[in-house]
């Protein structure tokens, strides 16, 4: 019997018991038929990751004992992904997919292209908690209130200091991306953390990119030849972060 993965609100530390919401004890119980005594494995995305046996279970809830630590938390990569919504199936893949990539932060942003204007947070957050479940993942990213991209842009210095942004933008100039990346990443102190700004399926219009241009904490991007899909974009996007500046470089 494989032992099961948890996501879990709770502080972690051995003894301590560990509350488990209706959602999760269902899960264990009626899907996975688990029992008083049997293991798991918990995260929280602060404390590391602990073995535990559960403790109580039933249809409404349940606790889990806390009992060693298997590993310690460690401070990944600090890369947040900017993205416009995306419908349901197509959303639900960049969200475990970005999770997967490491991203710290989940922000959605709505452009003058986006089509999907309102948003499942929870739905965001569940894939995501359901991504770093099975990937053996120590966090979770942070999923955020949607905003509008002239909003998130003005309140940047404020909300995302020192967070250079990589625009990436199928109309750019067609450059080696991880030189361009690691040149910016250098002249500007290499301190700085990222997010990485992927457009809705219709793109960016020209005024968008104008304004981002602009800036100084833009950099413009191109990822190849190809016109890829939104949701691939941001996969590939990410990867491409990672080599770059990330866990890759
Ligand atoms: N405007 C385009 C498609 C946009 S693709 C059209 O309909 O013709 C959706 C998003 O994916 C873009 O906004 C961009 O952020 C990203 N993207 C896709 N291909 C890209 C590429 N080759 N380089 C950089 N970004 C890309």
């Amino acid at each position: 019997m494989t032992v099961l993965r948890l996501f879990v609100e709770g502080g972690l530390a051995a003894g301590q018991p560990v509350a488990l919401d209706g959602g999760q004890a269902h899960y264990l119980l009626n899907v996975m038929r688990r029992q008083r005594g049997d293991e798991v494995v918990v995260f929280n995305g602060r404390d590391g990751e602990w073995g535990g046996r559960i403790e109580q279970l039933g249809s409404r809830g349940g606790e889990i004992c806390v009992e060693t630590l298997l590993r310690s938390q460690e401070t990944g990569c600090n890369v947040w992904l900017v993205f416009a919504p995306l419908k349901r199936a197509r959303l639900d893949f960049v969200a475990q997919r970005a999770t997967e990539m490491g991203a710290a932060r989940l922000q959605p942003v709505l452009t003058r292209r986006t089509i999907v204007s309102r948003v499942k947070l929870d739905r965001l957050r569940a894939n995501a908690i359901e991504a770093a479940e099975q990937c053996h993942l120590l966090s979770v990213p942070v999923v955020t209130e949607v905003l509008s991209l002239e909003y998130l842009l003005e309140n940047w210095e404020r909300d995302a200091p020192e967070r250079l942004i990589m625009f990436c933008d199928e109309a750019a100039e067609k450059t080696a991306p991880v030189h361009q990346l690691r040149e910016v990443s250098r002249k500007k102190g290499v301190q700085r953390s990222w997010a990485v700004l992927v457009g809705p399926e219709g793109g960016f219009d020209d005024e968008e990119r104008e304004l981002l241009r602009a800036r100084e904490d833009v950099v413009n991007v191109s990822l190849g030849p190809r016109i890829m899909r939104a949701d691939t974009a941001a996969v590939a996007a990410l990867t491409l972060w990672h080599v770059a500046l990330g866990d890759l470089s």
